[in-house]
């Protein structure tokens, strides 16, 4: 079972990801708990180029590509090898934060975002995404360090890659879970908990 996690920056993704691993963790699964970008040694130096501030400037279909590089990586290395022995997968980000960010903030056309991802991995798609929707201004506020070369992004791109989100999620209801992560942490943890009990084996 894989299940990724999504929403943009300061939605409290790696809380949940935690929250639900550890609950996950006491029925008994062997879960995986991973992230994107830099899950993978060559994507820990992909992800050094692709957030640190020095990168201004980096083009936006080169952006994409290395996204897409990590991703193959993290597929081929980490995920699918967990997949093929049982273990259930939580993903902090997978193919939809490129198609909200690299396409639908960067304006690249989506489709070409989502057609490469699917190239970079093998078509592998996530049995759930849980889609945490809040607000850049409220999440804003929760940042407690220094912003990397995209949370640097004025508003207006944060608000765009909100949108592609939400709009991949509308067009995929049944495979997807949209939380107002305005709330506190424990009630998002329940709502994800009731849908995970319908769909975990
Ligand atoms: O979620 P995390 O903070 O690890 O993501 C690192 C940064 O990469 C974030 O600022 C996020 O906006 C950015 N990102 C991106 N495109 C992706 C994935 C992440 O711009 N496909």
């Amino acid at each position: 079972f894989f299940l990724a996690v999504e929403g943009g920056d300061g939605a409290g993704k790696s809380t949940q990801v935690e929250a639900l691993a550890e609950w996950i963790r006491a029925k008994g699964h062997e879960v995986v708990v991973t992230r994107e970008p830099g899950a993978t040694p060559i994507g820990k130096r992909l992800r050094s180029i692709l957030l640190d501030v020095s990168s201004a400037g980096l083009s936006n279909r080169a952006e994409a590509l290395l996204y897409a590089a990590d991703r193959a990586e993290h597929v081929d290395s980490v995920v699918r090898p967990a997949l093929e022995r049982g273990a259930i997968v939580i993903s902090d980000r997978y193919i939809d934060s490129s198609v909200a960010y690299q396409g639908a903030g960067r304006d690249l056309s989506p489709t070409e975002i989502a057609r490469i991802s699917r190239w970079a991995t093998g078509g592998l798609v996530p049995n759930l995404t849980v889609l945490l929707d809040v607000s850049p201004r409220t999440a804003r506020e929760r940042f407690t360090e220094a912003p990397d070369r995209l949370e640097s992004e004025p508003p207006e791109f944060h608000d765009r890659v909100r949108s592609g989100f939400l709009t991949l999620a509308a067009a995929a209801p049944f495979r997807y879970l949209v939380v107002d992560a305005g709330q506190e942490p424990e009630a998002i943890t329940t709502v994800v908990r009731h849908r995970l009990d319908q769909l975990l084996p």
